[in-house]
């Protein structure tokens, strides 16, 4: 049983492409394991070479459709492929949110591609702790290419997909126009957009929307900046994912000779270490609430202390330990 292997043993056998040894680790990060320290650590020289890609958007704008058919793209240049779906608001994982997407079953069976749901169960640092850790697993696990979909739109999902080495935004007629993407904060986050549902009445409308949006929005910005592609896509058939895997690709080769691909790499490990030392901390500060707290509670509530001085004293009782 995968689940009776040591950490050294889990691996080995990720990295020699065994998806049970995959799915396992991934457990381990969502569970918040003790034993990811050792993961981590047994991870860390096998990882750096996966190129991460995120996609997010309204539910229903065609994200899971469109994973799956760049999937196949990317399994058609003979690169290996792993999906992570995140969900922050649900307590389901390990496969129960895509064991009725039916349209990931065509990759069923094709050992280069992994695909796993993962949820983060309420647990303290959430999706920003435990997705990064994550995506180490299948790094190290071999897998050339990770698509990190989101499963809603709100800010821990955009958060996650920031931290991507390419962030893809849909949108489709109808549904998330150009201003709402203006407001959510996600015009900003998106390194390439895709208008999905090409098919549909007013594609034509909300790719022009779009458009506008992002020239008003690059008059605020200075300095050479990226000119966000607009792609137009119709998933359910795989029309235009070519057209997508190009506009990604010319992203990447523009963020590494502008130094956006380090900087979005050293983002990316500043977030991971500063969630990990949040979660540290606020867990000991669970423990310790009980004891602590309440006597500084206490000084507090007769003058003793004031909320200030209070809450240095209880940092460093916290830090010390
Ligand atoms: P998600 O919630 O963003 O992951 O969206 P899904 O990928 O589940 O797609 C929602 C629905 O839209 C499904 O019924 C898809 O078959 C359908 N769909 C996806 N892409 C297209 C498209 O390009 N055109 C049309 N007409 N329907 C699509």
């Amino acid at each position: 049983m995968v689940r009776d292997l040591s950490v050294p043993e889990l691996v080995d056998r990720a990295r020699q492409r065994q998806p049970r040894a995959v799915a396992r680790l991934i457990s381990l990060v969502e569970d918040a394991s003790p034993r990811l320290r050792e993961v981590a650590e047994a991870l860390t020289p096998h990882t750096g070479r996966a190129r991460v890609i995120g996609l997010t958007g309204a539910p229903g704008v065609g994200k899971s459709t469109t994973t799956s058919a760049l999937v196949s793209a990317y399994r058609a240049q003979g690169q290996r492929v792993g999906v992570l779906a995140v969900d922050p608001s649900s307590p389901f994982s390990g496969g129960a949110l895509l064991g009725d997407r039916v349209r990931m079953g065509e990759h069923a069976g094709d050992q280069d591609v992994f695909i796993r749901s993962m949820a983060t169960r309420g647990h303290l640092g959430g999706l920003a702790w435990a997705t990064p850790q994550a995506l180490r697993v299948l790094d190290a696990a071999g897998f050339d290419v990770v698509l990190v979909e989101t499963v809603g739109v709100g800010q821990s999902e955009v958060d996650v997909i920031k931290l991507a080495d390419c962030a893809v935004v849909l949108l489709a007629p109808g549904m998330g126009d150009g201003i709402q993407a203006a407001k959510a904060g996600i015009l900003e986050i998106a390194d390439v957009f895709a208008v999905n549902k090409a098919d549909r009445d007013g594609a034509d409308a909300t790719v022009r929307e779009l458009k506008h949006a992002i020239s008003l929005g690059r008059r605020e910005i200075r300095g050479p900046s990226w000119r966000q592609p607009v792609v137009k896509t119709i998933a359910s058939v795989a029309e235009g994912i070519d057209d997508l895997v190009t506009g990604i690709a010319e992203h990447r080769a523009w963020a590494e000779d502008h130094g956006e691909f380090a900087a979005r790499r050293l983002a990316r490990a500043r977030a991971e270490v500063e969630s990990i030392a949040v979660r540290e901390v606020r867990s000991r500060f669970g423990e310790m609430r009980s004891d602590v707290l309440d006597r500084l509670a206490e000084a507090v509530r007769s003058g003793a202390l004031d909320p200030y001085r209070a809450a240095d004293d209880l940092i460093a009782s916290i830090v010390d330990r």
